[in-house]
């Protein structure tokens, strides 16, 4: 899927990133430039403010409205709508930070480029294809947090 977020709904974009969707996200974005993207590179604007969201809709885009009281519950309303699955496929991931495709790369280049007891811990390594990013990725303590966060938006999916 390709999306815009808007600066209230932020941090969601990392997520739907690291599950593999194209999400477009710029914390300094107006309203008028997310709705002209939005309609011009055919992407859902995902905002949870009302009045952008009925603007985007009469401006010709397309557009949901993010509701949840927690990430979790938000998470959860946005893969409903649009059947996006709620686990990693590290082949399919995008880079959390900056929206690049991720690419495995082997041990022996991330030698110099994670901590010492990282290195020596794990043996699956990814790294962002954005040169300007270039940020290395490995199924650590985070990817833990990340795999309780999306069970927790699929609980919530399943209680209906
Ligand atoms: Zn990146």
């Amino acid at each position: 899927m390709r999306f815009i977020a808007d600066g209230m709904v932020g941090r969601l974009a990392r997520w739907l990133r690291l599950i593999g969707n194209d999400v477009e996200y710029s914390k300094n974005s107006t309203d008028n430039e997310l709705i002209r993207k939005a309609a011009t590179e055919s992407r859902t604007l995902l905002t949870s403010d009302i009045e952008l969201y009925r603007r985007a809709i009469a401006n010709g885009a397309e557009a949901f409205l993010v509701k949840g009281k927690t990430e979790a519950e938000r998470l959860a309303r946005i893969a409903e709508r649009f059947k996006i699955d709620l686990s990693v496929d590290a082949t399919n991931s995008r880079c959390p930070a900056c929206n690049s495709t991720i690419r495995p790369i082997t041990k022996e280049q991330v030698i110099d480029r994670v901590p010492p007891s990282t290195f020596k811990m794990f043996d699956e390594f990814w790294e962002c294809t954005n040169s300007n990013c270039g940020k290395i990725y490995w199924r650590g303590s985070h990817w833990k947090k990340i795999d309780e966060h999306l069970s927790k938006a699929e609980k919530l999916l399943k209680m209906g």
